[in-house]
């Protein structure tokens, strides 16, 4: 009997062994679970340009599953063969969703494998071009004297412009909160709202400074407790703290998940690719121009163990504006 036992667990780690040694062994997916073209998909195909260079070059395809605010892409990876070929790049949602919706088809703790999180995205306030405010106070003016005939786009209930959208309606204390609509990612959004289709987005730096800067659409604050005095174009917005927003700090992030089971060592070489990435000056620069701040080698979340760590106090954080706003899923 234990002789067996201890055969079965030398086949079982001489297996693993050999999925380690052999990995990858066809094409990577990163199931985004957001729309083409959107800030989730930026980050997810800058990050697999750089990190197949640390896999053997394997090639690594995007599969953007939309829908349910991101939930439907999750439990796409977190039913995946644990091999290591299905990954999961979703953000902040991750931690958002326990608490908006209380039916998940996943648990977000347990059918997981933490791979370390991809950078901080702050987030901007921008409207329609045709709004008449030019300033965040003339903007904040504009919406209180129009409430309840204006609409917020966003991408799905749990979405970090949704998350933002909530925290900023209650920040403001609107007697009438904005029509919401959402989409299935802000790339969709972005498009309504240079069209004039929607009034208002709370959306991520990475979808919103290239279209800022061509003037597409108005930008009017940071979410980030102090301004962006970094960035050539984001330094001209003031932080929602600056302007009277007691306490606003918003920043989201992104992180990296395989299904529950991929072995230990296949998990290992996909954090030490994605370590390698954060280090590759092409990847952090191209990540800076969008606002985004890649995290340094000694930053704690780029270890499985610091991710999933920093994930819990995350999901605590976000129940507790989920339940202020009083909005849910279901
Ligand atoms: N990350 C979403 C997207 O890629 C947007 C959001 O969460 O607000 O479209």
């Amino acid at each position: 009997m234990k002789l067996h036992l201890v055969t079965a667990l030398a086949i079982s780690t001489l297996s693993l062994t050999a999925a380690a040694q052999d990995f990858p062994n066809k094409p990577i997916t990163f199931v985004v679970p957001f729309a083409a073209g959107g800030p989730t998909d930026t980050v997810a195909r800058q990050l697999a340009e750089s990190m197949r260079k640390h896999l053997n070059n394997a090639t690594i395809v995007i599969d953007n599953a939309a829908g349910a605010g991101g939930t439907i892409g999750a439990n796409k990876v977190a039913r995946a063969t644990p091999d290591g070929h299905t990954l999961l790049v979703w953000h902040i949602g991750m931690a958002a969703t326990p608490a908006l919706y209380r039916k998940l088809p996943y648990k977000p703790l347990d059918d997981f494998e933490y791979l370390g999180i991809i950078n901080d995205v702050p987030m901007t306030l921008v409207g329609k071009p045709q709004l008449p405010a030019n300033t965040y106070r003339d903007f904040e003016n504009y919406i209180r004297a129009n409430q309840g005939k204006l609409n917020l786009g966003h991408a799905g209930l749990g979405s970090a412009s949704h998350i933002c959208g909530l925290m900023w309606q209650y920040a403001v204390k609107l007697d009438k909160s904005l029509t919401t609509v959402a989409y299935r990612g802000t790339a969709p959004a972005m498009n309504d709202l240079i069209a004039g289709t929607i009034d208002v987005m709370c959306d991520q730096t990475t979808n919103t400074t290239q279209q800022i800067e061509a003037g597409r659409i108005k930008a009017f604050a940071v979410t980030t407790a102090k301004p962006l005095s970094d960035h050539p174009l984001l330094k001209y917005y003031p932080s929602l703290q600056e302007m009277g927003l007691k306490d606003f700090d918003l920043t989201i992030w992104h992180g990296l998940y395989a299904p529950k089971g991929t072995p230990a060592p296949v998990v290992k070489k996909l954090n030490d690719a994605l370590r390698a990435a954060l280090q590759d000056p092409e990847f952090i620069q191209k990540q800076r121009a969008l606002g985004a701040i890649v995290p340094s080698p000694r930053d704690r979340r780029i270890t499985p163990e610091g991710h999933k760590a920093f994930v819990t106090s995350e999901i605590a954080k976000l129940k507790a504006v989920v339940d202020a706003a009083g909005q849910y899923a279901d």
